[in-house]
């Protein structure tokens, strides 16, 4: 999780984005959220979620749920994800982010 003051960094980014480019989109829940797959470190444009299936022994639990950028969101979910990021602009955020972790 980014620290405060860097959370605050990313509502600007967010809000500067959207002024120009409506479409653009990520979920309130992701801003702070670093993805953690094979210690990416980069800022989660996403939350991914576990289905939990019939015969589950447990069926009551909360899904497994983690967070992660569009690289491994798409890793995993394929070209409509892909899509899906072209769509809601993420590669303007990626752009941004990256400036501020100093990647
Ligand atoms: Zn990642
Ligand atoms: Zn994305």
């Amino acid at each position: 999780m980014r620290n405060r003051e860097y959370q605050k960094n990313l509502l600007k980014i967010i809000e500067d984005i959207k002024k120009k480019n409506p479409d653009f989109y990520v979920g309130g829940s992701c801003i702070g959220e670093i993805c953690l797959v094979n210690n990416c470190g980069k800022d989660a444009t996403h939350k991914i979620g576990e289905e939990i299936l019939d015969g589950d022994p447990h069926p009551m639990r909360h899904n497994l749920t983690n967070y992660v950028c569009c690289e491994h969101y798409q890793m995993v979910l394929g070209n409509i994800a892909k899509l899906q990021c072209e769509e809601q602009r993420h590669d303007l955020y990626s752009e941004q982010t990256n400036l501020l972790s100093g990647l």
